[in-house]
């Protein structure tokens, strides 16, 4: 089962994928303006939350996507970011579906005890045309994450990933919707 965790809303456009933000557009529904960047107030620790038996929500292994209307490695989210590591350090038993369009910032916040890389964590960059793919493939290539993969999402030019295959290290390749709950990824 997939369920969505978003610690943080709200987002700065970065690409031209985001051109056309889901979640820009669906604030603007409600008079609200996706810029506006907040830490949620009931959902912060949503992965620890439990049932009046004590029972986690979150059951074990469930995969839970994470900032679906954000973007988990955004410098806006920099005071953050360390306390949603150590409640994904305490759900080794959750898989973690982290998406980006910033992975040129991923390194340097990473959690101090990452060393190669949490099992319970699966990484992917947005690569939504063929600039910006061969932008992040690379640095994914280079980060240490157990498991990595791409999301083609918005398709908004043609990708050609077959170069990057061959080093063995992207486990998945999602485009819009696809193995993805038919959820529609911000990001
Ligand atoms: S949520 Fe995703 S698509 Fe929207 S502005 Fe942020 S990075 Fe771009």
């Amino acid at each position: 089962m997939h369920d969505i965790w978003n610690p943080w809303h709200g987002c700065i456009k970065c690409s031209e994928g985001c051109q056309n933000c889901y979640m820009y557009y669906l604030d603007s529904l409600r008079d609200k303006d996706g810029s506006n960047i907040y830490r949620t107030k009931t959902g912060f620790k949503y992965p620890l939350s439990k049932d009046r038996q004590g029972n986690y929500k979150v059951k074990s292994g469930e995969m839970l996507r994470v900032c679906m209307t954000s973007d988990f490695f955004l410098e806006e989210a920099d005071d953050w970011r360390d306390e949603a590591w150590s409640i994904i350090e305490r759900r080794p038993d959750v898989k973690f579906f982290l998406l980006t369009k910033r992975p040129d910032r991923v390194a340097e916040h990473l959690p101090f005890n990452w060393g190669g890389g949490w099992e319970n964590v699966f990484f992917n960059v947005t690569c939504e045309n063929q600039k910006r793919t061969d932008e992040r493939i690379p640095i994914l290539l280079e980060l240490p994450f157990k498991h990595k993969g791409i999301m083609c999402a918005p398709f908004i030019g043609p990708v050609s990933i077959s170069n990057y295959l061959k080093y063995g290290q992207i486990e998945q390749v999602l485009c819009d919707g696809e193995n993805y709950g038919g959820a529609r990824p911000c990001h």
